[in-house]
């Protein structure tokens, strides 16, 4: 199976055809070569947050790069922001068993743990500190703009916005920024975010370079997938939150009766059209992701079947791919000590960093 599955989309939300922002990665086979050549000089952050399972669209939206880069050699750095749960809702529910699952779901996808930085957001504290320099190289009326941030407000459980959800694309520029990542693969929802982590890099930049001319932190980019946005069993994106997910540990019989719920259309010709029928293609991708071929030869394969056959081939193809990630993740599971010690391992490193770049940044604003 290839891993190298990135294809490029650009800013604009809505519209996966769109390949024009050069700021997002076009292709990370094009990009292996030069990691291949000098994989110390690029550095992977990115993250989930631990409000539930991790589910198929963070394996094809972004695990599998992840993966992928880790495997070429680039250092990975992989938060867990816990205090972005309350983004959109009152309280944290299960929040240690939620980020110690993402553990074992990073590992049993493939993360080696001695290689990567795993940490959660609140046992960081120069991280969280960065975010308040970097809150003041945004406008309020940016903030505002968000597209993403503006979906999930609508998506809240609460009934008026706090302010932590208009801030927290700042706080994520703090967490890539960091460590100075300069590669964030990501579902197609955080580029609004990377836009705004690209933002206070080059403000804080400009604002506050080194006496000698040379400046603080890098341009991170946005990483996506073939799959920049997995539609979840109600046609909308796959989230933890929305109860439309299908969890990459589920048992093989959940994923069947989730993926037969899955909302589709009533043309019995299959085929391969995101734009117009987004379900159906949504399941034909999936397949075609999981048997690492085509969506148009997964489409022409079951030509008039209709969605039961279309729904069939998804389940078992899915179930199949899973099996070894599965197993692996129950044996993973089954000792929580050795996933705290990552967890701590990890929290040891990104103080240490954290630290060196909080000295770092309160030099060049002089406040050292
Ligand atoms: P929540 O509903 O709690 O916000 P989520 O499913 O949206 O959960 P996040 O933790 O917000 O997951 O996102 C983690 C990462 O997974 C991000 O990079 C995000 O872009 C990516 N991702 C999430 N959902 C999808 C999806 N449906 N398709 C592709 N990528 C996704
Ligand atoms: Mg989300």
């Amino acid at each position: 199976m290839t891993t190298a599955t990135a294809t490029a989309t650009a800013g604009e939300p809505t519209d996966p055809a769109d390949h024009a922002d050069p700021n997002v990665r076009a292709d990370l086979s094009d990009l292996d070569a030069g990691i291949r050549r000098d994989p110390a000089a690029h550095r992977v952050l990115t993250g989930d947050r631990p409000t539930g399972p991790l589910h198929l669209g963070h394996y094809f939206g972004s695990l599998r790069n992840r993966v992928h880069l880790q495997r070429l050699g680039v250092e990975m750095f992989l938060v867990i922001p816990d205090y972005q749960v309350i983004t959109d809702r009152d309280v944290a529910d299960r929040l240690a068993e939620h980020t110690e699952n993402l553990v074992v779901d990073y590992l049993a996808t493939g993360i080696d743990a001695e290689r990567a930085t795993i940490f959660t957001h609140s046992s960081v504290p120069a991280l969280n500190q960065l975010l308040l320099p970097f809150l003041s190289l945004v406008s309020v009326a940016e903030l505002h703009r968000n597209p993403t941030v503006k979906d999930e407000i609508a998506h809240s459980s609460q009934a008026a916005v706090n302010g932590l959800m208009l801030t927290y694309p700042v706080h994520q520029a703090a967490d890539i920024l960091f460590c100075k990542a300069d590669l964030v693969p990501v579902g197609k929802d955080q580029l609004p975010h990377l836009e705004v982590a690209r933002t206070v890099a080059r403000r804080f930049n400009e604002r506050y370079p080194h006496p000698d001319g040379t400046t603080v932190f890098p341009r991170p980019r946005a990483l996506l997938s073939a799959a920049p946005l997995l539609l979840g069993t109600d046609g909308g994106k796959m989230s933890k939150s929305r109860n439309n997910s299908v969890p990459l540990g589920a048992d093989e019989d959940t994923t069947a009766r989730l993926i037969k719920g899955a909302k589709t259309d009533t043309d019995r010709r299959i085929g391969y059209d995101p734009v117009g029928r987004p379900e159906v293609s949504n399941l034909v991708l999936l397949t075609a992701l999981c048997q690492d071929r085509a969506p148009e030869e997964v489409a022409e394969e079951i030509g008039d079947g209709g969605a039961a056959a279309l729904k069939r081939t998804a389940v078992e193809a899915v179930n199949e791919h899973l099996r070894p990630i599965r197993a692996r993740r129950a044996e993973l599971a089954a000792d929580r000590g050795h996933i705290r010690q990552v967890l701590r391992t990890g929290s040891e490193r990104a103080n240490a960093l954290a630290d060196t770049t909080l000295t770092e940044v309160r030099a060049v604003m002089g406040s050292l």
